[in-house]
């Protein structure tokens, strides 16, 4: 699944691939893909220029010329690609955006979880969707003071609440797992026993994760492949993600799976302690 460090580079390649182009045609081949009205939909996008692309945690915010954004969820297996050939259609391709340049942007989902919606820019903030979503890492209020409170009230476990969007955003299953190893925070810690220097050492390494993640790339654990069909190399680099049965790279345990909340969680019972 492509979580927001992934997300925010097929934000990049899509700045570059996209912006400022003229939208001349739109095809909706998979009609459940758009919230909402699909004619209205073509309607309104047909003709309009890209003026920028956004994004707010794992949504991306497509913005028109035309006082409308389409938030893009790319959910599990959502992609696009930008492409001028005919042969990078195929039967997963459930929406064709043509460009006044002659390419394509082509959305891809093979497991068509994924969805689009037209909304009014002037109140994006108001859609449901962005409404509820709790600060992100990298961004200005991400900070101590508005973190803490949304941690503290919770008493179920950490793993759990750092996976709630509301809490904060952007943080998927792959990151929580490694955020908590960074910090030495067993997942099932609960969240009302933290002490204030476990929330800032949790603010830090989740800053520090995202920001190394969307540097190489994003991590490429299923198919994700970012705009340009760049496989991200994050995988790499990360410590307990999928590492179950080596040993830890700091401490030499063996790093343990456990169901967390009904999420398979990966941690180091040796440097990870319960608090
Ligand atoms: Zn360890």
């Amino acid at each position: 699944m492509p979580e927001m460090p992934e997300v925010e580079t097929v934000r990049r390649g899509l700045v570059e691939q996209v912006k400022n182009k003229k939208i001349v045609n739109v095809e909706i081949l998979y009609q459940n893909l758009i919230t909402g009205n699909v004619d209205e939909f073509i309607e309104t996008v047909t003709n309009a220029r890209i003026t920028n692309i956004g994004r707010r945690a794992k949504f991306l915010l497509i913005y028109l010329d035309n006082g409308y954004t389409i938030i893009s969820h790319l959910r599990m297996e959502g992609k696009y690609r930008v492409s001028s050939d005919e042969s990078a259609i195929d039967k997963h391709s459930h929406a064709i955006f043509t460009l006044d340049d002659g390419q394509m942007l082509i959305y891809n989902d093979v497991r068509k979880f994924g969805r689009m919606q037209l909304w009014p820019t002037a109140t994006l903030d108001s859609n449901k969707s962005l409404v509820k979503l709790g600060p992100e890492p990298l961004s200005d209020s991400f900070t101590f003071e508005n973190i803490k409170p949304r941690i503290v009230k919770h008493r179920k476990d950490i793993k759990t609440v750092l996976l709630d969007q509301s809490v904060m955003s952007g943080l998927g299953n792959i990151y929580v797992d490694e955020v908590l190893w960074q910090a030495k925070i067993h997942p099932e810690t609960p969240a009302n026993h933290l002490t204030d220097e476990d929330i800032k050492i949790i603010i830090d390494c989740s800053n520090k994760e995202i920001q190394t993640a969307i540097i190489s790339g994003g991590s490429t654990v299923r198919s994700y492949l970012d705009a340009n069909g760049h496989k991200g190399t994050m995988q790499d680099r990360l410590k307990v993600y999928g590492k179950e049965g080596e040993p830890c790279a700091r401490c030499g345990t063996t790093i343990e799976k456990i169901k967390v909340g009904g999420r398979g969680t990966h941690f180091c019972p040796k440097c990870q302690v319960v608090k």
